[in-house]
């Protein structure tokens, strides 16, 4: 099924449900309203000349446009192209560029960037680019009218040509690990994962889903957004960018039975919580997705006992593959749901293997996470040799990811294969002795690379965010509080007190930026 037809389906059987919610305009749609806007939308590009194939980008932050454009892409078989509203005129030329986008839907501007103005100076430098439109504006508005006055038909003639196999989206990843890269994906690869994940989380028309992770990304375009409308659930749209306030505000206000985030996001909402006067009523919050990035044991205790998310799920996964591999069970403890990432998702494959040599390693053993099945992206765009570096001829996709399987088929993610030290032939893996640090009551966070070493090749160094109003650390205080718990060749050398870390938009702490930066501290 492609996602034009899946849509319809819940127009059709949810018309006068609510669908969308955008909080900071009070702009409300039905399922109804919603696949008429959609097809507004769609007629609309359509007769600007849009097809079938076609890149069409989107640089926005989350807004209620936003969604209609995705949803109208996929109508029109036209691949979207999802751009980071965090992007300056550099990324978003080699964007446009790298995926030859033909007509781009932006935002007027965002914070303190003008869209206008870099969208004007990198215009000129791309040549597949026809027009550029400004959503709020009135060339958008004419553009939707005139869709309007359409005729609705032609886009179900327009379905019948379309395959589900088509590619209906480029990605980019987060850049965590260098240069992001474009995962090519199928309305199969994106809808079917949404679909699972929305059945996994229980989905139904009567969930309102909380959706404050950027819909440029995959957390939030498939996982939310997919996984909601597949099920006929309304998303809420907090904010345009992540506010802890407006999302608590939301929640509370429109009755949200579900709320996502990666764990610096629930860390900031419970910090929120915590310093408000007033209760909000949060009781219809059931669920929920932690994803992207590991979570602490005690920020998940608190987004169970304070949020009230009793079935939240930890999804593990990457863009390139649609994305979700592993979820944590409603049913799973909180054990479980903090030492793992869950279980391999429905019709997929999973194997852990040894990465020099490809052999799937025995339970219990650390390696390579790799997964095979619908979710595999179609490719890098443009890219085929980086495509081939990573999924082999049968179909396999490496991960990059370190991980581990128990007996009973549960993953724990123990890093990535870049992040991990080896110091003086021992292999250590940071998230461990970023566990242990968090024990310190002084210790709000704490990020742990390895810098390069003569004696040793790689020393550990800790970076560490203190609690507000705690006297210093020293190196040598830290490592004393680490003797004796921890082996001693995972005990971090150099303490480096910070007030934040390097962070990629999608709430990923960029390691590669902090081994650099470490270089120039310790000279
Ligand atoms: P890039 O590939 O550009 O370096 P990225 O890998 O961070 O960036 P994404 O595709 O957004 O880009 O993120 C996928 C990665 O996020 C995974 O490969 C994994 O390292 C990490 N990740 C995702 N979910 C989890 C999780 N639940 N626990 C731990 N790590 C996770
Ligand atoms: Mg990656």
């Amino acid at each position: 099924e492609t996602i034009g037809a899946n849509l319809d389906r819940t127009v059709a059987s949810s018309a006068d449900r609510d669908a969308l919610v955008e909080r900071a305009t009070g702009r409300r749609w039905t399922y109804d309203g919603f696949g008429a806007d959609v097809d507004a939308v769609a007629l609309g590009l359509r007769g600007l000349g849009v097809v079938k194939g076609d890149r069409v980008g989107i640089w926005s932050p989350n807004r209620a446009e936003w969604m209609l454009v995705q949803y109208a892409t996929a109508k029109l078989g036209a691949i979207l192209v999802t751009i980071n509203p965090a992007y300056r005129v550099h990324e978003l030329e080699f964007v446009l560029k790298q995926a030859g986008v033909r007509t781009l839907v932006a935002a007027p501007a965002f914070k303190t960037s003008d869209y206008r103005v870099m969208a004007a100076e990198v215009a000129p430098k791309c040549p597949a680019l026809e027009e550029v439109l400004f959503l709020g504006t009135g060339e958008w508005d004419a553009l939707v009218d005139a869709g309007r006055a359409g005729d609705r038909a032609v886009l179900g003639g327009i379905g019948a040509t379309l395959s589900p196999d088509d590619p209906i989206n480029i990605q980019y990843t987060s850049g965590t690990t260098g240069f992001p890269k474009g995962a090519t994906l199928s309305h199969h690869n994106i809808l079917n994962n949404g679909f699972f994940v929305g059945e996994l989380c229980g989905y139904d028309e009567e969930d309102r889903v909380c959706v404050p992770v950027p819909f440029y990304h995959c957390f939030g375009m498939v996982m939310g957004n997919l996984a909601a409308t597949s099920h006929g659930a309304c998303v809420v749209i907090p904010a345009p960018a992540f506010d802890p306030e407006a999302t608590l505000e939301a929640v509370a206000a429109e009755g949200c039975t579900s709320l996502y985030g990666v764990p610096t996001m629930f860390i900031e909402m419970l910090g929120h919580l915590a310093a408000r006067g007033a209760a909000l009523d949060l009781s219809a919050l059931r669920t929920g997705i932690m994803a992207g990035s590991p979570c602490p044991v005690e920020v998940m205790r608190q987004v169970i006992d304070r949020l009230g998310m009793d079935e939240v799920a930890i999804c593990y996964g990457m863009t390139e593959t649609s994305p979700v591999s592993t979820q944590t069970r409603a049913g799973d403890s909180l054990e479980r749901r903090v030492t793992t990432v869950g279980t391999v998702h429905p019709h997929l494959e999973i194997k852990i293997v040894d990465p020099v040599t490809g052999v799937t390693v025995p339970r219990g053993v650390p390696g390579e996470f790799c997964t095979r099945g619908y979710s595999v992206m179609l490719g890098y765009w443009d890219e085929p040799e980086r495509t081939a570096e990573v999924v082999d001829a049968a179909r396999w996709m490496r991960t990059g990811d370190l991980a581990v399987m128990d007996e009973d088929g549960y993953v724990g993610i123990t890093g990535r294969i870049k992040d991990m030290v080896i110091r003086g032939g021992e292999n250590v893996y940071p998230r461990e002795v970023e566990e242990f640090l968090y024990t310190h009551p002084d210790i709000v966070d704490a990020q742990v690379i390895g810098v390069p070493d003569d004696r040793y090749g790689e020393e550990l160094m800790a970076w560490v965010r203190l609690r507000d109003g705690a006297a210093g650390l020293t190196a040598e205080s830290l490592r004393e509080f680490c003797r004796g718990r921890l082996a001693h060749f995972k005990i971090p050398r150099y303490v480096h007190l910070v007030d934040a870390f390097p962070m990629t938009v999608t709430g990923k702490v960029r390691k590669v930026q902090m081994r650099a930066e470490a270089i120039g501290i310790l000279g």
